[in-house]
């Protein structure tokens, strides 16, 4: 991804500097009723994993076959959606998409779903994650004569499905064949004219659930977004496995499941910081997570100190965990602005205000005069965790003890996380008290490494963006963000 200094700096967000990367929502009402509503609830809920662009398909399982309708646009689900736009979305089946760019340009051409109309009818896709071959299988695609409309690798997935339909049997077995093909990061729905598939990728990186309400079956992101929509939690995809939604019920492939689950790597920065705090990934409670990881480091980085705060809203739940652990009360040091949207104009570096600033304001009252421990999730680039810590400081507190729940960002990620590379991550190349200095914090400890096994109870994971260790071989060429 090309930055320059000024995108730079805008680019780090309050909550981290890092980005979530997409949420798929899809749902199939066997009764017949039309699902778009239902739908725009479910992306309302799945936000936090992507502002950028959103989109909804639906089709009516007893019309034509080839008869998609689709409505996407650029910004948030309620920007892009009104009761207008969503009353024209006919159909009892439908697939939901939010997007934040990880790979692909952040245009109009490349929100989702995308809805292909081919040779055996059509198809819509949404798609949450990174492919590391995305650029092999696309030029394999273009000299077979395919003309892409998008930059992003998910229509390549698209495009391989529809190419595998050709031959397949069924639409299921097109979407197992595309994925023999497919290395990285992905979770899927695919809607086909009668059917809603499911698919997560063999290492499972990213999360995907069922949910049940009456007749209609549910596949999405996170578990908190059937909450929003009043459904029953089925049950998770499992890393590998294709699921089948038709009115004769679930039907399950677990051909490409690996067969020593031990190959698993669930992306284990879900459970620090990405998604919802209300979300149950792979039977783990993402809260349960956090107040574990600020426990950890409560009895690892032990500091005396008046208070423990959070920074809002991912460093709460383990700043809560900090404070239980080590008996520091804990309160509240920050007021954040929720209205900032995406069409903040944020501050040029020249201006004195800044984007923290704007977003984040310090209870001056409730810090003044006392040792602060800041715990926030991760730190990137720095320059946020810096401006915090100056704000507490400014403030009046006394002292600044900055506690990150996750161990530190060394590596870039590949598999649908916008780390950036090695050069633009504090923690590279530097010592702890050299991060401390740059922060400006009076002490800095970050999450040790072997306990992040513990934040998910045993599961098996990846953490390649603090040891280096990918689960895949990361691409030789670095495509993300600048496909096509
Ligand atoms: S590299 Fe980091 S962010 Fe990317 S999938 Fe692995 S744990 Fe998640």
């Amino acid at each position: 991804m090309a930055f320059d200094m000024e995108e730079q700096f805008s680019e780090e967000c309050v909550d981290s500097g890092i980005h979530e990367e997409c949420g798929v929502f899809g749902a199939y009402d066997f009764d017949g009723n039309d699902i778009a509503s239902t739908v725009y609830y479910g992306l309302f809920a799945l936000q936090h994993r992507g502002q950028e662009s959103c989109g909804i398909a639906v089709s009516d399982t007893n019309g034509p076959k080839k008869n998609i309708q689709v409505h996407k646009g650029m910004g948030l689900v309620n920007e892009v959606f009104n009761s207008e736009n969503l009353e024209k979305l006919k159909g009892n089946i439908s697939v939901g998409h939010v997007r934040y760019s990880t790979a692909g340009s952040s245009t109009r051409e490349n929100a989702q779903p995308l809805v292909l109309n081919y040779y055996k009818g059509t198809l819509a896709l949404a798609h949450n994650g990174n492919l590391v071959n995305a650029l092999e299988l696309r030029q394999e695609l273009e000299r077979t004569g395919a003309i892409f409309q998008t930059t992003i690798d998910s229509e390549v997935i698209a495009y391989h499905v529809a190419k595998e339909r050709i031959f397949a049997a069924t639409a299921e077995e097109a979407v197992l064949a595309a994925m023999r093909k497919l290395k990285g990061a992905y979770s899927l729905i695919v809607m086909s004219p009668r059917k809603l598939i499911g698919a997560r990728d063999p290492f499972g990186f990213r999360p995907l659930c069922i949910g049940k309400r009456d007749n209609t079956y549910f596949l999405t992101s996170e578990t908190c977004a059937l909450d929003t929509v009043g459904a029953e939690f089925v049950r998770d995809v499992e890393p590998g496995e294709v699921v089948t939604l038709t009115p004769k019920g679930i039907e399950s492939n677990k051909e490409l499941c690996f067969k020593d689950p031990s190959k698993q790597a669930r992306c284990i920065f879900e459970y620090i910081y990405f998604a919802r705090p209300d979300a149950v990934i792979d039977g783990v409670g993402v809260y349960a997570s956090r107040i574990k990881a600020g426990k950890f480091l409560a009895m690892d980085s032990p500091v005396d100190a008046d208070m423990v705060v959070g920074v809002p809203e991912s460093g709460n739940p383990a700043a809560q965990g900090y404070a239980m652990e080590s008996g520091i009360p804990y309160g509240t040091a920050f007021i954040k602005n929720s209205y900032v949207g995406r069409t903040f104009i944020k501050p040029k570096q020249s201006m004195r205000e800044s984007s923290v600033q704007v977003k984040l304001n310090v209870l001056k009252d409730a810090v003044k005069g006392k040792r602060i421990v800041m715990i926030d999730d991760s730190i990137v680039r720095g320059t946020t965790c810096r401006r915090i810590v100056r704000m507490l400081k400014d403030a009046g507190a006394k002292e600044v003890h900055v506690r990150i729940s996750s161990p530190p960002f060394l590596h870039p990620c590949y598999f649908g996380t916008d780390i950036p590379s090695e050069d633009q991550l504090v923690a590279y190349g530097k010592t702890l008290d050299e991060i401390c200095e740059s922060i400006e914090a009076d002490t800095l400890a970050y999450l040790h490494m072997d306990r992040l096994k513990e934040l998910n109870e045993g599961l098996p994971y990846c953490d390649a963006c603090f040891s280096g260790n990918y689960p895949i071989e990361p691409p030789t060429q670095d495509i993300r963000g600048e496909q096509g």
